[in-house]
Parts: structure tokens; C-alpha cells; sequence
């Protein structure tokens, strides 16, 4: 196992497309790091670097205390597992976990000691002399992990592995890769655009967008302490809501409604409230923010209200995490409490956080 580095990493594609651009990450030896964000931010490009599958048009990849740069994908000591996994059809699950060692001139005992081992750790024992046709989806994926594990690679580079999988098999997958992780902490680098499978697997998580890094952090650090409207907009399900809004004498004003007193610098601001942290009220009333339902969606354990406000001559939705039962009209006025340590202020021209005040951690 070791510890992965990417030095000021950019890669341009002919054309001129700036896949990754200054790219820096250092990822700890053991650690589960997770790439994320939208289509086409480089995340796939940044695990091609590190696999050697593309090359940096600059910077320095480092695996462990080798400079990676000029070797091959197969001296680079690591193991990949894709989204499109190819078992050999014609080989027993044993065989094909065995295959790389074997190519790799591995003692025939040392051989079986691995795969059995690794077998075990996967829960796929009692499936070694199966053909992959006679798996299941995850017990296939299972194999195509097994067989990048059983090496005992320096790191794991996992690209969207559970995508293919359907939604109740992905959150099993899920759940084994975090115990296998717990059990054989390998260093692992796992692009995914799915922010609830980035909350849940990651020791810490690299958001990225156009690019760039957006934000390297802890998933709680990510989830309650965003860098940027960014951040705070995609990680969140339904996302954070965002609203232009003005501080003046220390008072928000939303729209022609002065709402709160903030401890907030005056100035053009977006305010920042995730669903859950709203707090609805049947009628307005100072300190709350106006709004006016716009429609109700019952989800069982709870119900989503969205809602319209006024921000000048334009409205924008706000998506209410209510109570299971809540029932109300279209069109009828709500107030909306924001709790002050819950409620976010960004830059209106840069979507930066504002760092006036620390954010309480949960
Ligand atoms: P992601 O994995 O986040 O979806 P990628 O790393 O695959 O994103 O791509 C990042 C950007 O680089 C995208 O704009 C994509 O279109 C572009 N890109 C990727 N591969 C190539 C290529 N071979 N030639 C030109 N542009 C590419």
C-alpha cells in the first residue's frame, strides 16, 4: 500500500479541452478517497493519469516514492476495477481470480493461499468453481474485485464500479466495499458522479467541477461546511437551497422583505438553506421568510413542499423538508424559519463561502 500524489497535474487535449487543470491531491496510504462531480469535470481523466492509461501534458504523479510518469500501466503496481468488468467467460471463478498472479509467475501455493483468502473476504468461497454465467450481477462484480485485490496492488482505482448494478444490488455492493475496506484498507481512489454513494464510502471526498477541485474534505466537512454554492448545490439530496439576497445594517432583506437580523457583512449575499433545515409555518410573521406554496409531494417517510419567494422581480423555488402528513394548498402563504447555525452565506459574485463566522460542525 501507499500514498498517491498529484503535483500540479494538467492535461490538455488536442483541441484544446482542459480536462484537469493544476490538478494537487495527495491521497493517504490506506485511505478511500472519492472523486466526484457532474459529467465531464475530469474525474475519469485523473484515474486514467494515475492508471498510466493518458498522460499528463504537465505535473508529476507519484505512487508511493516513485514518480509514476514514464511507466507503464503494468509497473505502476496498482489494480482497476470499471464500470464494463470483463470476467473470462470460459474460466471458473476460481481461475479467474487466479489469472493475473499466474501471469505473473507466482508460486502455485502462494496462488491458492491469495485467492482463498481473497475469496473469503468477498463472501465468494462457495463460488470458486462456478462459470461467471452462473452468477448473479454482484457476484460478478464481486469477481472483478476479487481479481484486481488478490494482487495486493499499492492502490485501487475503482471508476463508477457499481453503476451497471441495479438500485437494491448497488446498495449492497455498497456495503461490502466498505467493509472490505475496513478489513484490508488498500488505498483506494473510486470516481463516482453519485453523491450518496461519495457521502457513504469516503474517508474524504475531492469535489470537482470544470476541471478543478472544488473542495477536498470529510463528508461531514462536505456536507456542512461547503466551500461554494457549488459544493453546497451538489452534494445534498434534494440540494441546498440558494437565494440572492442583500444584507443591509446588518438585516437580510429577501426580495422587498426584511427577514433577519444576520452576523453577516453587509453586502449582495447568497443565503444557503438545506430542505431539512428550513422551518415551516403555516403563516408569516417577522423573522420568518415569506413564501407561497407551490406544490406538495408525499414520499412516506416525509413530504417535500416546494415553495416560491420573491426576489425582486423574480421568484425563485425553495424545496421544504416537512413532516410526513403536512398538507397544504397551492398558492397559499407559508413563513420559512432559517436557523441562524444552519443557515450559510456565500459571495454573490463568486459563490465562495464567507468565512466571518465558523460554521458549527454536526
Ligand atoms: P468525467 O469522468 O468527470 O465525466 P472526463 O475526465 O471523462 O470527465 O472528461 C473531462 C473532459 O475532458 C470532458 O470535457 C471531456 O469531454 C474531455 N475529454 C475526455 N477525453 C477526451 C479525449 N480523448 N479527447 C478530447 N477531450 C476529452
Amino acid at each position: 500500500m501507499a500514498e498517491v500524489e498529484f503535483r500540479d497535474v494538467t492535461r490538455r487535449y488536442p483541441g484544446g479541452v482542459v480536462a484537469l487543470n493544476g490538478f494537487n491531491l495527495t491521497v493517504a496510504d490506506g485511505e478511500f478517497l472519492i472523486l466526484v462531480g457532474p459529467s465531464g469535470c475530469g474525474k475519469s481523466t485523473a484515474l486514467r493519469l494515475l492508471a498510466g492509461l493518458d498522460k499528463p501534458t504537465s505535473g508529476e504523479i507519484r505512487i508511493g516514492s516513485t514518480v509514476v510518469n514514464g511507466l507503464a500501466p503494468g509497473d505502476r503496481d496498482i489494480a482497476m476495477v470499471f464500470q464494463n468488468y470483463a470476467l473470462y467467460p470460459h474460466m471458473s471463478v476460481y481461475r479467474n481470480l487466479a489469472y493475473g498472479l499466474r501471469q505473473r509467475k507466482t508460486p502455485r501455493a502462494e496462488v491458492e493461499r491469495r485467492v482463498r483468502e481473497t475469496a473469503t473476504l468477498l463472501e465468494i468461497d462457495k463460488l470458486l468453481d462456478r462459470k461467471p454465467g452462473q452468477l448473479s450481477g454482484g457476484q460478478r462484480q464481486r469477481v472483478a474485485m476479487g481479481r484486481a485485490l488478490v494482487r495486493r496492488p499499492q492502490a485501487f482505482l475503482l471508476d463508477e464500479p457499481l453503476s451497471n448494478l441495479d438500485a437494491k444490488l448497488r446498495n449492497q455492493v455498497r456495503g461490502d466495499l466498505k467493509r472490505l475496506h475496513r478489513e484490508l484498507p488498500v488505498t483506494s481512489v473510486y470516481v463516482t458522479h453519485d453523491q450518496v454513494e461519495a457521502m457513504t464510502l469516503g474517508d474524504r471526498l475531492c469535489v470537482m467541477a470544470g476541471g478543478e477541485i472544488q473542495q477536498i474534505g470529510t463528508p461531514d466537512e462536505i456536507y456542512n461546511r461547503p466551500a461554494n454554492t457549488f459544493v453546497a448545490a451538489f452534494m445534498g439530496s434534494p440540494p441546498m437551497n440558494l437565494i440572492a439576497a442583500e444584507v443591509r445594517s446588518g438585516v437580510l432583506h429577501v426580495g422587498g422583505a426584511a427577514v433577519t437580523a444576520v452576523s453577516t457583512p453587509d453586502g449582495p449575499v447568497t443565503v444557503g438553506v438545506r430542505p431539512e433545515h428550513l422551518q415551516l409555518h403555516r403563516s408569516h410573521v417577522d423573522g420568518l421568510l415569506p413564501a407561497r406554496v407551490d406544490f406538495v409531494e408525499p414520499l412516506g417517510s416525509h413530504v417535500l413542499v416546494t415553495a416560491l419567494v420573491d426576489i425582486g422581480d423574480e421568484q425563485t423555488r425553495v424545496i421544504v423538508h416537512a413532516p410526513a402528513g403536512t398538507d397544504l394548498q397551492a398558492g397559499i402563504p407559508i413563513g420559512l424559519g432559517m436557523p441562524p447555525e444552519q443557515t450559510y452565506f456565500f459571495d454573490a459574485d463568486t459563490g465562495n463561502a464567507r468565512r466571518s463566522r465558523e460554521r458549527v460542525a454536526i
